[in-house]
């Protein structure tokens, strides 16, 4: 301030003397006006650098200008910078923010309050089969047109989720998709959808399974209590009583197969996935296969031509008992549905690479291609009752196929209608250990026969 005011004095003192030198007191006088009205000047100059530089000017380059209006600029940058910086903040909050929203595995989209879509991420996009560029601004009933959406959007009452089909959705390729509307700011709504599809198929099979299960044992039930009223309230002989107690006791032992069966697939699904310390014999796996075979094939009374080739001397890493179970239930596959005077070969070879192949073939009825795919989930038959007859549960398959993952296998089915069927479990080479692989891999096959 003092420097303004000596400055302003130097220009009236100047202006004076100089006017006082020429034209005396009068000079004097227009001197100190002439300088009054030079000091003004400067000042507006100035004041319109200053004005410049805030209408074009960088604004981290105050311009070189003394004075009042030096300072006033110098304020004026500091507080720009400081807003500007606040601005940027704000800005890569908001980037950051968008970012987690974009890459959100659900999808999200913000209706204004008309319904008009304001923003959506690539999620919505791909569910909806919609454009984040297009359809901006579209209203949202124009592009989800679901009949049940439409009802959900009008009810206004937000508090559960809807289910819709998501576009595109076919009955062999189903999607859906559940969404909520949630309500904010003023009449404004963010729209969130998960793809559940995977949820409701699991619930779906949740359902059946249960229902699958009560109807396999509701039967032989039933069968049981029809079997104990007729005991109990009629004085049968004696031959009649043994007879009606052997069925009694066939429907008991159906139960508890298949309860046996639930177990395995329940521990299957529950343990933790065998590792590759314990090492079986594929010779012993054989063996027990081989007993367990001839024991059902007599039970059944079949004349059945069993062959069991000698296995390479391999073993086998994982749990032993679940190896054991796959090749047993294949076997016994084998061996209930071929018909008396056929053939069944368990062979086991080694693969390229150091994998095992384990196979169980038969001269069975075979299975049509269509009915293939399906054969590893639970409960599927291609024949229930030949299935039933034979003392089947319908899971066989479903427990080998979970071993043979476990282990990190692949299960092979070949079948031709009334040729036969060939199912071949597959051994990865680091559950594959072969000290002499070469000599035992050519031992010649041995052949037996049962009946
Ligand atoms: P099941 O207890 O009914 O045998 P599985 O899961 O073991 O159940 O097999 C599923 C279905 O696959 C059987 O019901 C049967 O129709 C068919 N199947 C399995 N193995 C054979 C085979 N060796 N020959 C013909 N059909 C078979």
């Amino acid at each position: 301030m003092t420097a303004r005011l000596i400055a302003f004095t130097l220009c009236l003192v100047v202006g004076g003397a100089t006017g006082w030198w020429v034209a005396g007191d009068t000079g004097a006088e227009l001197g100190l006006a002439v300088g009054a009205v030079a000091w003004f000047a400067l000042e507006s100059l100035r004041g319109l650098r200053v004005l410049r530089w805030l209408r074009d000017g960088d604004i981290r380059n105050t311009p070189s200008v003394g004075g009042l209006w030096g300072q006033a600029a110098d304020r004026m940058r500091r507080g720009l910078v400081a807003r500007e910086r606040a601005t940027t903040e704000a800005h890569r909050r908001l980037e950051d923010f968008l970012d987690a929203i974009r890459r959100s595995p659900n999808g999200v989209v913000l209706l204004d309050a008309a319904g008009r879509i304001e923003w959506l991420n690539e999620t919505a996009a791909g569910q909806f089969g919609l454009d984040t560029e297009r359809d901006l601004q579209q209203h949202v009933l124009n592009l989800v047109r679901d009949p049940d959406f439409a009802a959900y959007y009008h009810g206004a009452s937000f508090g559960e989720d809807v289910s819709l089909a998501a576009p595109g959705s076919s009955p062999s390729r189903p999607r859906r998709l559940s969404v909520h509307l949630h309500p904010y700011g003023e009449g404004r709504m963010m729209l969130l959808a998960r793809d559940v599809t995977a949820v409701e198929q699991a619930e779906a099979m949740r359902r059946d399974f249960v229902a699958n299960v009560s109807h396999e044992i509701r039967t032989p039930l039933t069968v049981l209590s029809g079997f104990i009223e007729t005991l109990q309230s009629l004085d049968l002989p004696a031959e009649d009583r043994r007879r009606y107690l052997g069925l009694m006791g066939q429907q008991a032992q159906r139960m508890q197969t298949l309860v046996n069966d639930l177990l395995t697939l329940s521990r299957l699904e529950g343990s933790p996935l065998p590792g590759s310390t314990d090492w079986t014999p594929a010779a012993t796996l054989v063996a027990q296969c081989e007993q367990e075979a001839r024991a059902l094939a007599a039970a059944s009374g079949k004349s059945l031509d069993l062959r069991f080739v000698p296995a390479p001397a391999v073993q086998l890493g994982g749990a032993p008992h679940e190896l054991q179970s796959a090749l047993s239930n294949l076997v016994s596959n084998a061996v209930r549905y071929t018909p008396a005077g056929g053939r069944i070969e368990v062979l086991l070879r080694l693969l390229d690479g150091g994998r095992l192949e384990l196979a169980v073939r038969d001269t069975g009825p075979g299975i049509a291609p269509e009915h293939i795919p399906r054969l590893t989930e639970r409960f599927y038959r291609v024949d229930r009752s030949r299935s039933r007859e034979t003392g089947g549960t319908g899971l066989g398959l479903a427990i080998v196929k979970h071993v043979v993952q476990r282990h990190g296998g692949e299960l092979r089915i070949d079948s031709t209608p009334g040729q036969g069927s060939t199912f071949a479990i597959t051994m990865p080479a680091v559950r594959v250990r072969a000290p002499q692989v070469a000599a035992s891999a050519e031992r010649p096959a041995t052949e037996s026969q049962a009946g």
